[in-house]
């Protein structure tokens, strides 16, 4: 549910694309053609609650394009859902495949509900019945399905089974982020901070920076957040604060992540965790803190024109989808601020998402090694060449990004020609 005075997310997809355009000088017709979705459903799921009582949930899946092969992306549960968030979700989808030349396109899928209300049954029936409403939709040379914000492997499970149930035969290539046991690839869980952290070392390196010698924070303390804290921390980076959606918590000296972790792991909240020398903090506070980089790793729209003349580190480095609008895009490229846009940042997850694709249509596994090297070989290509454009064209790492990304798209519309 969108309140009134959010910023659209989708409208910023929308300004991004214009911004690109004009860059790239994109064909009008294609640059308003790449501004629309393709096709979005939107299914009405009604589930029997634990109490016999009915509750309706809205459930949306949406295609934004499929020219350069299927959909990919996520699916979210949250109580702040709503279309054109899974719009904008499904389109900075479109780019990350494309930036990262996978054959794939963008799609998203999202459920307003608040997962942590249910009961493990309620939500068994609750992602049994989405799966069953957007059928049609998905599909190994469809759409493919992951985790994104609120869901998991568990609720991949479910949704393969739904659909091989329906399709007469097993079918894991239908949904990515699996358990391992049912067709899931290794890596694919901490695939998106590995990713993270592959592009952070690469950049360190851009900028004779020891990457040891960083300080961070993270805001988000979920899947990638988590996992990005870990690796640094192991690395021997101080981690300046962490946060969850329940409270931000600070420590001069740097947190124990692996404590931290370990605290959350069992379902708690950070605002529970008890430890001396450590303060809480508001969200504001850990966006505005000094550090050298800072990783939004929660959800889109945190640094806007409000936070952003006072965000204070060298580097941003985009965990979340969409944490950064265009508006304050500007003000840190003009504070000198490195921001490392999502769709290369974050595109690990959806890059090993693609290994267990691939993995699952050959029913041949892969060892963690092959899986790590790849990724890193590929996100590091991205890497470069986006690097390499911003510095030619004098323009931001997401801007670069961006060139490369759309002007893929642009070019298999070209090549197929426009229907009929
Ligand atoms: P998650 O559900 O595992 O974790 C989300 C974290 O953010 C939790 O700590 C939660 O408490 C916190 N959070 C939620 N709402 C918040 C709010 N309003 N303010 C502050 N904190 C809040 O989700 P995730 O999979 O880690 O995804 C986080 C972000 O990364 C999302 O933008 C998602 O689209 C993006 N992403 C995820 C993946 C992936 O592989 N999981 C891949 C690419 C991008």
């Amino acid at each position: 549910m969108k309140m009134s005075d959010e910023i659209n997310p989708f409208d910023v997809a929308k300004t991004q694309i214009d911004i690109v355009a004009k860059e790239i000088g994109l064909d009008p017709n294609v640059r308003e053609y790449l501004k629309r979705i393709e096709r979005a459903l939107i299914v009405t799921i009604p589930i029997m609650m634990d109490d016999g009582s009915m509750q309706i949930f809205e459930g949306y899946r949406v295609h934004h394009s499929t020219v350069r092969g299927p959909g990919k992306g996520g699916i979210r549960y949250s109580p702040h859902v709503y279309l054109d968030e899974v719009k904008a979700l499904a389109t900075w989808m479109t780019w990350k495949t494309s930036l990262l030349n996978l054959p794939l396109g963008g799609a998203k899928g999202g459920v307003c509900v608040d997962p942590k209300k249910l009961s493990n049954k309620e939500l068994e029936r609750l992602t049994r019945r989405y799966t069953a409403e957007i059928i049609n939709f998905i599909g190994p040379d469809i759409d493919i399905p992951a985790p994104d914000v609120g869901t998991d492997k568990k609720i991949m499970a479910w949704i393969m089974d739904v659909y091989s149930m329906q399709k007469g035969r097993t079918i894991p290539g239908v949904v990515t982020g699996k358990p391992i046991e049912i067709g899931g690839s290794v890596g694919r869980e901490p695939a998106t901070g590995m990713g993270l952290f592959f592009v952070l070392e690469a950049l360190c390196e851009k900028l004779s920076l020891k990457l040891e010698d960083q300080s961070i924070v993270i805001q988000g303390f979920g899947n990638v957040g988590g996992t990005i804290a870990q690796i640094l921390y192991d690395h021997g980076c101080k981690i300046l604060a962490v946060s969850d959606i329940s409270t931000a918590i600070y420590s001069k000296s740097g947190l124990n992540v692996t404590k931290l972790l370990n605290w959350v792991s069992q379902g708690n909240y950070l605002k529970d965790y008890k430890e001396e020398n450590y303060q809480f903090i508001t969200n504001d506070e850990l966006l505005t803190l000094k550090c050298n980089v800072l990783v939004p790793a929660a959800i889109e729209n945190q640094i806007t024109q409000q936070n952003a003349d006072r965000i204070n580190c060298q580097i941003v480095l985009e965990g979340a989808n969409g944490p950064v609008i265009p508006e304050a895009d500007k003000i840190l490229f003009n504070k000198g601020i490195h921001v490392v846009p999502d769709i290369l940042a974050n595109s690990g997850g959806v890059c090993v998402s693609y290994f267990e694709y691939i993995q699952d249509i050959h029913s041949y596994f892969w060892k963690l090694d092959r899986i790590n090297e790849e990724l890193k070989r590929i996100i590091i290509e991205a890497f470069e060449e986006t690097y390499k454009i911003s510095r030619e064209r004098k323009i931001s790492l997401r801007t670069a990004a961006y060139v490369i990304a759309v002007s893929r798209v642009a070019r298999a519309i070209e090549l197929r020609g426009i229907f009929p």
